[in-house]
């Protein structure tokens, strides 16, 4: 029987941090018996925000690729690809926006938000505008079924299952299936501040961190401000630490840890400590990984290879029917 089919992909827009780790690339690793997944690194919408800073992008492309497989995505269970490596998803791309209507894309709401975060980027531009059509298109040349989504963006996958249905529509076909969201609930990881985790914050623990980085930056960590001194009593569901125990460390470990915090039976350090072996046991076999593929950058250029190319043959079958469809071929 076919596994139905699942894609997502993440931008190569910076480092990846435990929050990605905890929150996607985990569920990405469990979905990989159960579905035909492809997993993507989005170098092309990384531009769409980044496009003066080609450097950073190359770097970060690697290092997100690096990520994927030091996490457990395997490239023989998985089709792990690079998006401009496969030119399919441009021509897509251009042939959706002659059927997207402009208001569509203008009311996205991340349109409004992200110019106004980014605001030392001029993002008045045309491939920015058209970034939920480039989306739509990596989901739709795969005839995806199923995107992993959170439940904050559901709509922005609602946009997508529109461009397809029009495509339908205006073809008279049900070539494109409407994919669908694959709500995850996905543990809340917080950052050093008590904020959601987040590069943006600067406030995150990346993968790529060094141990004594690692170390340092949860001994730094914010912790419920009550306990000033080490007598002080505290309340761990207000301190960010604890949160993170809550992912990372054992029932009996929280037990400890959350007793000791409310009677000032522990200090915070003796806390974090604990705290910091536990993450560093949940990192070491990816920071193995890691350092192995560092150093093998021939394995990781055929593990892309491969991959995209193996997308290529699949989203050129979807190119074929498109071009026909568009009275092209
Ligand atoms: S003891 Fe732990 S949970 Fe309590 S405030 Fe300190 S760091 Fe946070």
């Amino acid at each position: 029987m076919n596994k139905e089919r699942v894609l997502s992909g993440m931008q190569s827009s910076g480092k990846l941090h435990l929050g990605n780790l905890v929150g996607a690339l985990n569920n990405w690793v469990n979905l990989q018996d159960k579905y035909d997944c492809f997993y993507f690194v989005a170098d092309w919408h990384a531009l769409t925000t980044g496009y003066a800073h080609p450097e950073a992008i190359r770097a970060s492309t690697n290092d997100l690729l690096i990520n994927y497989i030091a996490a457990g995505l395997d490239p023989e269970k998985s089709t792990i690809f690079i998006q401009s490596m496969v030119p399919q998803h441009a021509e897509l791309h251009l042939l959706l926006s002659m059927i997207t209507p402009l208001g569509w894309l203008e009311r996205v709401p991340t349109y409004k938000e992200k110019q106004e975060n980014l605001e030392d980027r001029d993002l008045a531009m045309y491939g920015f505008l058209g970034y939920p059509v480039l989306m739509t298109t990596d989901i739709i040349i795969y005839k995806a079924t199923h995107v992993p989504v959170g439940i904050d963006q559901m709509p922005h996958l609602e946009i997508s299952r529109e461009i397809a249905r029009r495509f339908n529509h205006i073809y008279k076909t049900d070539f494109f299936p409407d994919p669908e969201g694959l709500l995850t609930e996905f543990p809340k990881v917080p950052g050093l501040d008590g904020r959601k985790m987040s590069k943006s914050y600067d406030n995150a623990v990346y993968l790529s961190d060094e141990p004594a980085v690692v170390e340092q930056k949860i001994r730094q960590m914010t912790t419920d401000p009550a306990r000033v001194r080490r007598t002080d009593k505290g309340d761990p569901e207000k301190s960010p630490v604890y949160q993170l125990h809550k992912i990372f460390s054992s029932k009996e470990q929280l037990e400890y840890v959350a007793e000791g915090c409310r009677t000032a039976g522990i200090g915070c350090i003796d806390c974090k400590k604990i705290l910091i072996k536990n993450i560093f046991t949940y990192l070491e076999p990816i920071w193995k990984r890691r350092a192995e593929l560092i150093n093998d950058p021939d394995r990781l250029l055929d593990i892309a290879k491969k991959g995209s190319e193996k997308a290529g043959l699949i989203a050129e079958e979807t190119m074929k029917a498109v071009r026909r469809f568009m009275g092209l071929s």
